[in-house]
């Protein structure tokens, strides 16, 4: 009887070996199907096995894990839209975007085992971006408003933004309330624009493309003052002699990606990632590289 159960025992260890020499499969293995169409899909056994098949249309699905089954706009890529001339959130460092949401983006994509891919585009482009699919977020110190929300999905917030005030030395500019009447630089489409032109007026406003550009127009002396998120204002007024920022907080805003409104899987798996990420410190880290406290 021992015998015959060693002799079983041979028989099933060799039949399993040649089952996994015939279908090349086992646990704790990636196996990669590719049969010509493009659709990537990622199932979680429990056995941290992940296999992925290739078989249509450019769209990638995970199946099990912590995230779920998702689709992105091209196979194995997470494709992020964003603004990049707002400091220290996304900047140019020669040809690399780089910077707070970079990173975020990165980390994010390595959890979901995507290749990041940024899009550097006008930052009112962005969520036109999202929403008709041309990418997969956006993702550029962007504020959640209930405006932004009739169009897109918002994650979880990930950083605080204020709008800030910067004015040259010595203006009669001195708070909020000296804003009325005079003429105020916004980047466009941001809540900068929008507020001001909202409480002061669009005679009042002068809408640039890049923050910088409003910067340099304060500089020239064709503005009041500008408006506009606190960190990109620090790196401006800390490049241009003659400028400071005003002592008041203009609006305290959440900063959030945001994702198509068709696209709740991929929301969802976006949205975990990120919350492992926040409650492991690891956003926190990428805010303190970049963010000096004062
Ligand atoms: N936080 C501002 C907004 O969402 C500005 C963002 C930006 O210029 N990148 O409108």
């Amino acid at each position: 009887m021992k015998k015959m159960l060693k002799n079983y025992f041979m028989l099933a260890a060799a039949l399993t070996m040649v089952m996994a020499m015939l279908c090349g499969c086992s646990n704790d293995a990636t196996t990669n199907v590719d049969n010509g169409n493009d659709i990537t899909t990622n199932v979680d056994d429990g056995n941290d096995t992940a296999t992925n098949v290739n078989d249509s249309d450019d769209i990638a699905t995970n199946v099990g894990n912590n995230f779920g089954t998702f689709t992105t706009v091209t196979d194995g890529k997470l494709i992020m839209a964003t603004n990049a001339y707002f400091p220290p959130y996304e900047y140019y460092e020669g040809d690399a975007i780089v910077g707070i949401d970079a990173e975020v983006a990165q980390a994010i994509a390595d959890k979901l085992g995507l290749e990041l891919e940024i899009q550097d585009m006008e930052f009112g482009s962005i969520i036109t971006a999202v929403q008709t699919g041309k990418v997969d977020m956006g993702l550029a110190g962007m504020t959640v408003t209930e405006e932004r929300l009739q169009n897109v999905d918002f994650t979880t917030s990930y950083a605080t933004g204020i709008q800030s005030i910067i004015v040259p030395e010595g203006s009669e500019i001195t708070s909020v309330d000296d804003l009325a009447g005079h003429i105020i630089g916004v980047q466009l489409s941001t809540t900068g624009d929008i507020y001001a032109t909202d409480e002061f007026g669009a005679d009042y406003v002068e809408q640039y493309n890049k923050g910088a550009d409003a910067v340099l127009a304060l500089t020239q002396g064709k503005l009041d003052a500008v408006i506009i998120d606190n960190q990109p204002a620090l790196s401006f007024v800390a490049a241009n002699e003659g400028l400071i920022i005003l002592d008041t907080e203009y609006a305290i805003e959440d900063y959030a990606a945001c994702i198509s409104k068709n696209n709740t899987d991929l929301m969802n798996a976006v949205n975990t990632a990120l919350e492992e990420l926040i409650a492991d410190g690891t956003i926190q880290e990428i805010l303190d590289k970049y963010i000096t406290a004062e």
